[in-house]
């Protein structure tokens, strides 16, 4: 399985002209790279003018509405997305939640993205307050069965689903979240991830899964130094990089620094009566 990662340009940079050096910056370090899959999520407006820069990165939104056409000014279907050349959307940043957007809301943009083809990637995390009162388990669970809630039973659909843990003390603070402790979440995500979602999936008549588990992403102050550590010691198939995507050489840097050897396979194994997974890491073998 290739790393993926995700640039999140937020709102920047504020001229075309930086978006088409920055974008083909990037495009030409990274034309080599054959072992990671690199996705550019810019501000909607650059989104057709990217279209065209053709390069093996990858196109994302940062955000999407739950209806496909219709009244509702100022927002941006799913649809006009996928028709956009679009294959992935950002779905619940911390701070889009900041600025009013609840759970149930990005719940219908999930199923709205799902059902565009786009592949969402819903980015959940906790507060430094509430990882300071030791609730980072509880307000990632909840977060995902809010976010998750009554998602269609079609593992097809639903494998193309990304989580990205953000711990919102993390983001663009420059205070990364320890891969030791990153990694203790990436274990706790994977076990809540598998319940939620792939005890939907469906199952041949040996009862293995039919869809490999979902990517996890690791996001917070990622930068050149500490990019690799989220994925050959924490697991993590992927990163989520804000402040060091604008930044050419450092984005470059990020991506060049993923080994491909030690990546993590996860297999989801169904059996009646049990059902358990696995994920390996350079021989060792965590089950849960
Ligand atoms: C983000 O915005 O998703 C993010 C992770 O930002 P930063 O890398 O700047 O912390």
């Amino acid at each position: 399985m290739k790393p993926l990662i995700v640039a999140n340009w937020k709102m920047n940079p504020i001229t075309l002209a930086e978006v088409k050096n920055l974008f083909n910056s990037v495009k030409n370090g990274i034309k080599n790279i054959k072992n990671a899959k690199v996705v550019i999520c810019p501000p909607f407006v650059y989104l057709s003018n990217i279209q065209y820069l053709k390069s093996n990165i990858k196109l994302g939104a940062q955000d999407c509405f739950w209806e496909g056409k219709g009244a509702f000014t100022g927002e941006i279907s799913p649809l006009m997305l996928k028709n956009l050349g679009c294959e992935y959307v950002i779905v619940g940043h911390s701070e889009r939640r900041k600025l009013g957007e609840t759970d149930e809301m990005i719940n219908k943009k999930i199923k709205a993205a799902l059902s565009a083809k786009l592949k969402p990637i819903l980015c959940i995390g906790e507060t430094g307050e509430e990882r300071k009162q030791g609730k980072t388990f509880k307000v990632l669970k909840n977060q995902l069965k809010n976010d998750l809630k009554y998602l269609i039973s079609n593992i097809y659909y639903l494998k193309s689903l990304i989580i990205a843990y953000e711990p919102v003390w993390a983001i663009g603070t420059g205070n990364s979240c320890e891969p030791r402790e990153a990694k203790k979440v990436y274990l706790f995500l994977r076990k809540i991830s598998h319940q939620l979602i792939n005890s939907r999936a469906s199952y041949n008549s040996e009862g293995i899964c039919s869809g490999s588990a979902n990517k996890l992403l690791y996001g917070g102050s990622v930068n050149s130094e500490n990019a690799a550590s989220y994925i050959q010691e924490a697991n993590f198939q992927g990163l989520l990089v804000g402040g060091a995507s604008l930044n050419a050489q450092e984005f470059i840097k990020i991506v060049k620094s993923i080994d491909p050897a030690p990546i993590l396979q996860n297999n989801c194994f169904a059996a009646h009566g049990g059902r358990i997974g696995q994920s390996r890491l350079a021989g060792q073998y965590y089950s849960y």
